[in-house]
């Protein structure tokens, strides 16, 4: 079937497509592929939809070059500002249908994508909207004349997105992207791409030229490593696990040398001090792992809180992780949905039984509650080298543990190979500065967790990647900086008089 029709909350229905979005046409794969995607919630058939292979991605290539050759890299910039916009404004007015999107088909809870990941993607539109025409160079000095630098598009880009908030993540790299002047190509995730087959039509209703975006779902190892090896593909900008991150650098190298970013795992460590609002601290923690399902990058999945307050703390911890109402992530009383797929249910219920294993002290959890749902999950007096300390869970299981001195707390965030996010709880200025300055982490934040704004730049050290969505520092991955010498010579009078 070429549409399906989507059922929401309060009676909403509405049709998507089923197909990839090349050109502004919906079409299916050249080969005919499909792929079945299923409900987190119960497990039953949601869509099947195309899956775009090699030789598809090859035509969204194709047409996302004669987009960039002949119009778009000479579009007014302002131009492409309003069209992001427009985006923004359709966004906007379909929120349920977006929402409903990735609650069927992520397990996302409805209330949560309503209120934080379509606004999220809407303030990032509308962010990038407004550098679309203040992205500028510099005038330099040289010797005998001037130098100036253009920061100028780099062609036809791709995003490779991950299934734990794709609307989101998805807008982090077309709005820059397009701010810029570039033509994208978008692979959604292969679990739940239903929310980009109505971001598909909402591109063509903002009215961007046939090709400028273009929209290929398929899996990993063929729409995704036929992207990265792409000879056409300018720019990819990838957010996935550390281990696809590696193949996708090794696909660059092996092909065009193209630019990669990369945005990867985490394991964030959440820092508690004696002196800290234990209230505020407790909310930010408890929120830092369960929200989501623990499915976020920057997770706070290891709690260090100072050993003066441990056990008060534990307790407060568990009060709060503990009352979750389990169901269908798109109704309003449902405070927790399922995690995204049968896969990563086994993958999270396997940290689970090397937490009890381990012989660290369950605290609360530490069972599947049928289906694809997990109850949230901690324990405590894990140590250092307990594999739930080290390595990235992705689901709703925390690691705590206690310290004595700042020095050594810092030590054991600092000991993960990952560096993405970090959370500090203090109520020392001093201390917060001397920490936030210590930790190896592309984003620290004090007395809270996980924020985003659209302003501040977003990404990781160390082995969770490079390059920054959002903020900025975002529009330095999409663009390169081309530097103009004018070599000024000396007018001709000049010249004659110096020869005589
Ligand atoms: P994943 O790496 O399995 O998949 C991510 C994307 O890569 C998907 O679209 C997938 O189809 C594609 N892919 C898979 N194999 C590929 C290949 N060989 N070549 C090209 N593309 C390929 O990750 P996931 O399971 O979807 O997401 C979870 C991971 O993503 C976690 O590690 C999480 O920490 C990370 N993540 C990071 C951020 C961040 O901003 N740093 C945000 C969200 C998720």
């Amino acid at each position: 079937m070429a549409t399906i029709t989507i059922r929401g909350p309060s009676g909403l229905t509405f049709p998507i497509s089923t197909r990839l979005f090349i050109n502004n046409n919906f079409a299916p794969a050249l080969s005919g592929q499909t792929l079945d995607i299923l409900s987190p919630a119960s497990g039953g058939h949601l869509a099947t939809v195309a899956a775009a292979q090699s030789d598809d991605v090859d035509a969204a290539v194709k047409a996302a070059h004669n987009a960039y050759r002949t119009l778009w890299r000479d579009v007014l910039p302002a131009k492409r500002g309003e069209l992001l916009h427009k985006l923004a404004d359709l966004i906007e007015r379909d929120a349920d249908e977006l929402a409903t999107l990735e609650s069927v088909d992520a397990g996302i809870l409805f209330m949560d994508s309503k209120g934080l990941h379509v606004p999220q993607a809407i303030e990032t539109l509308r962010y990038f909207a407004g550098w679309a025409d203040k992205i500028s160079g510099q005038a330099l000095h040289i010797p005998n004349g001037i130098a100036y630098t253009k920061r100028e598009s780099l062609g036809v880009c791709a995003a490779i997105v991950p299934w734990n908030a794709p609307l989101m993540i998805t807008i982090w790299k077309l709005a820059p992207a397009i701010a810029a002047g570039n033509t994208l190509i978008i692979k959604p995730p292969e679990l739940c791409p239903l929310y980009a087959q109505k971001l598909a039509a909402l591109i063509v209703e903002a009215g961007f030229p046939p090709g400028v975006i273009n929209i290929v779902c398929g899996t990993g190892p063929q729409a995704g490593q036929a992207i990265a090896e792409q000879k056409g593909i300018k720019k990819l900008a990838f957010t996935g696990s550390s281990a696809v991150g590696r193949q996708i650098l090794k696909a660059s190298a092996n092909s065009n040398l193209k630019k990669v970013t990369l945005e990867l795992g985490g394991k964030g460590p959440s820092i508690v001090f004696s002196d800290a609002d234990i209230e505020n601290a407790l909310l930010w923690t408890s929120i830092g792992i369960t929200a989501n399902n623990g499915q976020i990058c920057a997770a706070g999945s290891r709690i260090y809180v100072h050993a003066s307050i441990y056990e008060d703390f534990l307790r407060g911890f568990t009060a709060r992780c503990s009352n979750a109402v389990h169901g269908d992530p798109l109704l309003s009383e449902t405070t927790k949905g399922p995690v995204i797929s049968e896969g990563q249910h086994a993958k999270i219920m396997s940290y689970v039984e090397k937490g009890k294993a381990s012989g660290a002290r369950l605290l609360h959890g530490g069972e599947s509650l049928g289906g694809q749902y997990i109850a949230n999950t901690a324990f405590a007096d894990v140590k250092d080298d307990d594999i739930i300390m080290k390595e990235e869970i992705f689901g709703p299981v925390a690691a705590v543990a206690k310290f004595d001195s700042e020095a050594e707390v810092i030590a054991k965030a600092n000991d993960t190979e990952y560096g993405l996010g970090a959370a500090i709880f203090t109520n020392d200025v001093n201390r917060a500065h001397r920490v936030a300055s210590a930790i190896e982490a592309g984003q620290v934040t004090v007395n809270s967790w996980g924020t985003l704004h659209a302003n501040t730049p977003f990404g990781g050290v160390k082995e969770s990647g490079f390059g920054r969505d959002m903020g900025e520092e975002a529009l330095d991955e999409w663009t390169s900086t081309k530097v103009v010498k004018f070599n000024i010579l000396p007018s001709r009078e000049e010249s004659v008089s110096a020869k005589l």
